[in-house]
């Protein structure tokens, strides 16, 4: 077994028993591997060990791996960074979701650019207010989920956030649960939360989709120098 199958299947292992504790069925939480800045070969281990939905930042190397990738069937693309209006047509083209929304000018881009079916849209929310600019403020959610419903060629599925790594569990879980509560009052499904450091505390919350990449892929690579 490889390395990376070995750590897929530890995650796994915690991903059951953290929807056990939280009675929940392992089929309502989608792992997304999240393979930024890991070469191919990596997520080739990964699809190989069964692994189908991934997850990128940065919208050519996105594109790229996509395209590289394409003979593997059933491969899943989540683009879960940030997104400039320039990039967008990258993610309209290859991507199955799109995990940041929190500009109405680039829900307008991507509903341009996408032809086929809905792009699946995950409305970033800002949770933990502080240095990070990211993500819509609580107050402006209610708004900006009726704007982004307007777009023929988007279909808001749910929230997303990237709480600040400095909050104590205390302050994550409250910001995981006033997620989740958010979603309810606006009828949308899907919640995607938690990262390898609190993966297990974002099922426990009500998370659908959770964001794995140090725990399967290992340490990331350095960015290649500007
Ligand atoms: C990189 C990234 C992750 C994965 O982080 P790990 O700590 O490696 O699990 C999850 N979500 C977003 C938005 C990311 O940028």
């Amino acid at each position: 077994m490889t390395d990376v199958a070995q750590r897929l299947a530890q995650v796994q292992t915690r991903i059951h028993a953290a929807c056990q504790r939280a009675k929940r069925s392992p089929e309502e939480v989608t792992l997304i591997a999240v393979s930024k800045r890991h070469p191919p070969e990596a997520i080739r281990a990964a699809w190989e060990a069964g692994q189908r939905h991934f997850g990128e930042n940065y919208a050519q190397e996105l594109r790229d791996k996509a395209t590289l990738l394409s003979a593997l069937p059933g491969l899943h693309w989540h683009a879960i960074g940030p997104l400039q209006r320039n990039k967008a047509k990258y993610i309209a083209q290859s991507a199955h979701a799109f995990h940041a929304l929190d500009s109405i000018e680039i829900a307008a881009e991507l509903d341009r650019r996408r032809t086929g079916d809905k792009l699946p849209c995950f409305i970033e929310v800002n949770v933990s207010d502080e240095s990070t600019k990211s993500g819509v403020a609580l107050n402006d959610v209610e708004t900006f989920v009726e704007a982004a419903q307007r777009f023929s060629h988007l279909r808001v599925d749910g929230l997303m956030a990237l709480p600040s790594p400095h909050l104590d569990e205390k302050a994550l879980r409250a910001a995981f649960r006033a997620l989740c509560a958010l979603a309810q009052r606006f009828n949308l499904p899907s919640l995607s939360l938690g990262t390898t450091a609190d993966f297990e505390i974002a099922i426990e919350e009500g998370a659908t989709h959770i964001r794995v990449g140090t725990a399967i892929f290992g340490e990331r690579p350095k960015p290649p120098p500007a």
